[in-house]
């Protein structure tokens, strides 16, 4: 399959050699004027679509046509065109082994190969095609490695490029599998919550298993786009902005899990309120789900925990990013699936009591910062307790393997462990005790 992937890098295949010096001056020329059609910003020399058809590579290829076409091609070879035996016939492909080739790209080069001829044009608006739709996989400037220093209008150009791909596939309804984007909602001067609630409801969530939405942030963007001073003057400024981004999650995951009810694999940032666990009921096939802190310090209800846990069934693996200010508190959890629950990146956030059957990996820390001044009550019970008495099936913390003995006796190994884990009185850290 290598060939085909080689056969779609036109810039090493289809530009022939003796043409090359007069194209890309050409090529260039054509770059400057595309530069602002979208799609894809800086076309490189081989999106040329007159070149690539015309004149096909000197350089022999392997052909990947069916017996009948290579006699058929030999035949012709022989009598009147005998260069065509060079030429890849990937348009004599039938449509299926053309789309199998195309599945093989990413959405960039899916981009890019769309512009190549009108053929492939309509072959990549094919909604089974879009299946793989990562919008973090958008550079900020195709550029940046030619010793080119990105300014504002590299991140213009990069909004321009994203959004028309997004209205792209949103005009042919793309039947995604997997779903990824990284951009901040709340950034009303950005636009991007428009761009993508668009495209959700214009896409075919049927089949959608796996998603990552990062809707707090643009990583892509710039620092000194913004020109960001943070001042103590403007802490209500930014407290105002974090609400109105949350505010703008909760309708956005209400109108995200309305459209994607089946999807068994998500990972997003996770505005704790009422309704966005409501929300999240509807994912009833969730089987693994990674929730990180939405912006620094946010204290969580027990019972928005309680409902989380209840109301998602056949939840198998649960990675919890939560960030408590000022203390350690304690909560309890319930689930009958759960088997892999990671906390070890929660920050006050400590178990007092589990009631999970199934468990059997646990990655618990006390201080995933480093920072040690978190205060811990002397109330705490001690994890062995909590362990043994809700998670019988367990075999292993921290990845320390755990013998078969470990509930009635607490080997050196987990004893070592729980010095740096468990924030009971006696396991406490010495310099917290
Ligand atoms: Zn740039
Ligand atoms: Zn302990």
């Amino acid at each position: 399959m290598s060939v085909f992937l080689d056969f779609l890098r036109p810039r090493r295949r289809l530009q022939p050699n003796t043409l090359q010096s007069n194209n890309e001056e050409k090529a260039q020329r054509k770059n400057k004027a595309h530069k602002e059609n979208g799609l894809h910003g800086t076309l490189p020399p081989v999106c040329v679509p007159s070149v690539t058809e015309r004149r096909p590579p000197r350089t022999p290829t392997v052909c990947l046509a069916s017996g009948t076409e290579r006699k058929a091609l030999k035949g012709r070879s022989k009598t009147k065109q005998p260069k065509e035996k060079s030429y890849f016939p990937f348009q004599r492909l039938p449509l299926d082994c053309k789309l199998k080739v195309f599945m093989f790209l990413n959405m960039i080069d899916k981009g890019r190969s769309a512009q190549v001829c009108t053929e492939w044009q309509d072959l990549l608006k094919m909604p089974s095609l879009w299946v793989d739709v990562d919008f973090t996989l958008f550079p900020l400037c195709f550029n940046a490695n030619t010793g080119h220093t990105c300014n504002r209008d590299c991140y213009e150009q990069y909004q321009i490029r994203v959004k028309a791909s997004m209205k792209h596939l949103a005009a042919i309804s793309p039947v995604m599998k997997r779903f990824c984007f990284a951009f901040d909602i709340g950034d009303f001067a950005d636009g991007w919550l428009n761009s993508v609630e668009d495209l959700i409801l214009h896409s075919n969530f049927r089949d959608l298993t796996c998603v990552y939405l990062n809707w707090k942030e643009t990583p892509v963007k710039p620092f000194w786009i913004e020109q960001v001073q943070y001042k103590w003057e403007k802490y209500n400024d930014y407290v105002y902005r974090h609400r109105r981004r949350g505010r703008c999650f909760v309708n956005f995951f209400d109108l995200f899990t309305s459209q994607a009810s089946n999807i068994k694999c998500l990972a997003l940032p996770f505005y704790w309120n009422e309704r966005s666990v409501r929300n999240m009921a509807r994912l009833r096939n969730l089987e693994v789900l990674i929730l990180e802190k939405d912006y620094v310090f946010q204290i969580i209800n027990q019972s928005h925990l309680n409902e989380l846990l209840l109301n998602l069934p056949k939840l198998r693996k649960l990675v919890l990013e939560v960030w408590i200010p000022e203390r350690l508190w304690p909560y309890e959890m319930t689930s009958e699936s759960l088997q892999h629950l990671d906390i070890s990146q929660c920050r006050g956030f400590c178990l007092k009591k589990v009631n999970m059957p199934n468990l059997e990996t646990f990655r618990v820390t006390l201080f995933p910062t480093g920072d040690s001044s978190i205060l811990i009550p002397d109330t705490f019970p001690c994890l062995h307790d909590v362990l043994v008495q809700g998670a019988p099936e367990l075999k292993s913390i921290n990845g320390l393997k755990l013998p078969n003995d470990w509930k009635l006796e607490i080997s050196p190994q987990m004893e070592s462990l729980y010095r740096t884990v468990c924030p009971c009185i006696r396991h406490k850290p010495s310099q917290l005790a």
